[in-house]
């Protein structure tokens, strides 16, 4: 990865690292040792090198590892981690997941609809078993589509997307359910349309990724 692409990983995770210009300055630096950090098992230089940006592609994919607790934040366990919203109840979701990749609006210009990541985290993680991944979008890549929450500008920006996506109003999440075919996970999701938990579904681009929303 070049280091805008490392700066883009980096402000998708929540690690502002400044403008996304590709220059390695002190912002970049200090975003790289926080997400080091943060990730664990990381030598904390503020240098992306190949572990830590395999460790960014992982993050970007799969989330943040769990934190371990360790001695020094016992004191807090009661809170942490805690958010006090419906989030707090999902086992495999987290809002950061959602986030719109564009690097520009902050990342949620809307909140995630509370319905739609509850059937993910029920329903649909529950009949698979298997790991399900928001698609993560390769930031400013106009023929990317998918991922979760977008903004308007974004979504405006992608190839084939229509004005009044349900992304843009946080209704709508691009899914990989690791080890299914999208018509494999298509064929459950359209049960949860018969079922009224979804309003639609479809296979984006006949690959593994389906579209799914909600009223
Ligand atoms: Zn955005
Ligand atoms: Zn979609």
């Amino acid at each position: 990865m070049n280091t805008r692409q490392i700066q883009n990983l980096l402000d998708y995770l929540g690690y502002a690292p400044g403008k996304i210009d590709g220059l390695d300055g002190t912002n970049t630096r200090k975003a790289v040792k926080a997400f080091q950090l943060d990730f664990g098992g990381l030598t904390v230089d503020g240098v992306a090198g190949t572990a830590t940006q395999k460790a960014l592609r992982h993050a970007v994919a799969y989330g943040m590892p769990e934190k371990k607790q360790t001695t020094d934040d016992k004191d807090s366990s009661a809170t942490s981690g805690k958010t006090g919203t419906f989030w707090d109840d999902l086992k495999h979701f987290k809002r950061e997941e959602m986030r719109c990749p564009c690097g520009k609006c902050g990342g949620f210009p809307v909140e995630p609809a509370e319905n739609l990541m509850r059937t993910l985290d029920t329903d649909i993680w529950e009949h698979f078993q298997a790991p399900i991944t928001i698609v993560p979008l390769p930031p400013n890549d106009p023929h990317a589509g998918g991922s979760g929450v977008r903004c308007q500008t974004y979504n405006d920006s992608l190839c084939g997307s229509v004005p009044n996506s349900r992304h843009v109003q946080g209704k709508a999440a691009d899914i990989i359910v690791r080890g299914f075919s999208g018509s494999a996970v298509k064929a459950y999701c359209d049960s949860l349309v018969k079922a009224g938990k979804l309003r639609y579904c479809y296979v984006i681009g006949g690959g593994n990724s389906v579209h799914v929303d909600i009223l």
